[in-house]
């Protein structure tokens, strides 16, 4: 568990590279919790992309950095400390990973290019209303008609629809005793395309960040599907383990439990700064000691990956422990701020507002960010799935 010294100079690399390049003005936006907009992400996409970082967990003959698993955890945490925007996992992270492990030669020729360089963004079409946890239950159908599909049906929660090129998406194609077979994996695009309709879902901060997506007499031509018709479940299930290993985002955090600490120490409260009250020390040391028991077993189960042996199912215990400790720390950042807080104001989170913030300078956009992050527990496969596969893989119960 500890870094070799060829870890250790990775990490100062890494280091002064992000501190070279990444744009202050991002910098600024993503610790301060404003909105990043497409461009932004774009510019950070591509700086990686030339630098050949883009895809830490790509092989590096398709163009990955070829990195160890260590090493893809020291440039995810250094990213994090930087305030590096998190960049959509649904193209590197989701369906990279699919495309080169269950597509044709000519699907990866086609695809695998334009998600590294960023030139095509894409959008994860799982959930719809009433198949969630219970994904299975899914009933957007895909009927084959001649040379194509026709789709009708509607995805809910699509993350980032409206910048999308792309979608990945979970359809019906027969109708068979078990749900999870006659489930099949299509890809297509989703921009401007008739009979597709993404219609925004504003969550609780006031921004667009999902949509409910619509299909209606959709036309995609039958090499939209990766796989064999109707054995999509299997590849569903190899996504969500990328899904669900892929979101480490320790470094985040410590930076946004730093923020916290300077926020309390800037605000008074009876007469000293916040940081020296003792409730308000003792639930930030809480709040540092489980982020660190949730550093502490991803290194843990990275030394065990690193050696191939079996981690089981830690991926779910870091889903859950870090969402906990991400909501704990918004919640922590919100009292800090106290009535500086209580703004708000939406289009303050954009390029664009130039008035002076009153009080700590991110202070609008902390409650938006508290109120953002109660959805963490939620995506990625809700905490109660996530401790019943932890029953059912680690503890043997059913
Ligand atoms: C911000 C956000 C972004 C999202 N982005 C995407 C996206 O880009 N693409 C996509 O496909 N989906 C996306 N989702 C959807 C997400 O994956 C689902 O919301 C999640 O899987 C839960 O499904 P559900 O909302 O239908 O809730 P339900 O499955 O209806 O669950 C409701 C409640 O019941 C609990 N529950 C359900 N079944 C069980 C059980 N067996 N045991 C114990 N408790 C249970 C759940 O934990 C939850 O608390 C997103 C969701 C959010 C909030």
């Amino acid at each position: 568990m500890q870094f070799s010294q060829e870890d250790l100079a990775f990490q100062r690399e890494v280091r002064a590279f992000i501190q070279a390049s990444l744009p202050d003005d991002v910098r600024k936006k993503v610790v301060h919790g404003n909105e990043v907009t497409k461009d932004d992400y774009t510019h950070w996409h591509k700086i990686l992309y030339r630098k050949g970082w883009i895809a830490p967990n790509w092989p590096a003959d398709q163009g990955g950095s070829g990195w160890s698993a260590i090493q893809r955890y020291i440039f995810d945490e250094e990213c994090g400390l930087a305030g590096a925007p998190r960049l959509s996992p649904f193209g590197l992270g989701m369906v990279g990973p699919v495309i080169m492990h269950f597509g044709s030669a000519a699907q990866k020729a086609r695809y695998l290019p334009n998600i590294l360089s960023g030139e095509e963004t894409w959008c994860q079409g799982y959930s719809e209303p009433g198949s969630g946890s219970d994904l299975a239950s899914l009933q957007t159908r895909a009927e084959r008609k001649g040379d194509h599909y026709l789709i009708n049906g509607s995805k809910l929660w699509t993350s980032l629809a409206h910048h999308a090129d792309l979608i990945f998406c979970l359809v019906r194609t027969s109708i068979e005793k078990k749900k999870q077979d006659g489930i099949s994996f299509l890809v297509f695009g989703i921009k401007d395309q008739p009979g597709i309709d993404i219609r925004p879902l504003i969550t609780l901060n006031g921004l667009r960040h999902v949509n409910q997506v619509f299909f209606t007499d959709v036309k995609v031509p039958l090499d939209s599907l990766i796989g064999e018709e109707g054995k999509g479940w299997t590849i569903a299930k190899y996504l969500l383990e990328h899904e669900r290993v892929s979101g480490g985002g320790v470094g985040a955090l410590k930076t946004a439990l730093q923020r916290v600490k300077e926020i309390a120490s800037s605000e008074m409260s009876d007469g000293q700064p916040l940081i020296e009250d003792t409730d308000f020390r003792r639930r930030v040391a809480q709040a540092e000691i489980e982020l660190m028991s949730v550093e502490q077993t991803m290194l843990r189960a990275l030394a065990l990956f690193s050696a191939d042996r079996q981690i089981g199912a830690v991926s779910s215990l870091i889903k859950i422990r870090r969402s906990e400790v991400e909501q704990t720390i918004s919640e922590l950042a919100v009292m800090a701020a106290h009535y500086y807080a209580m703004p708000y104001n939406v289009a303050s989170l954009r390029d664009g507002w130039n008035e002076e913030p009153i009080g700590p300078e991110d202070a609008n956009a902390l409650t938006p960010t508290y109120m953002f992050l109660r959805a963490a527990s939620i995506y990625s496969g809700s905490n109660e799935i996530q401790r019943n596969i932890i029953a059912k893989a680690d503890l043997r119960l059913s």
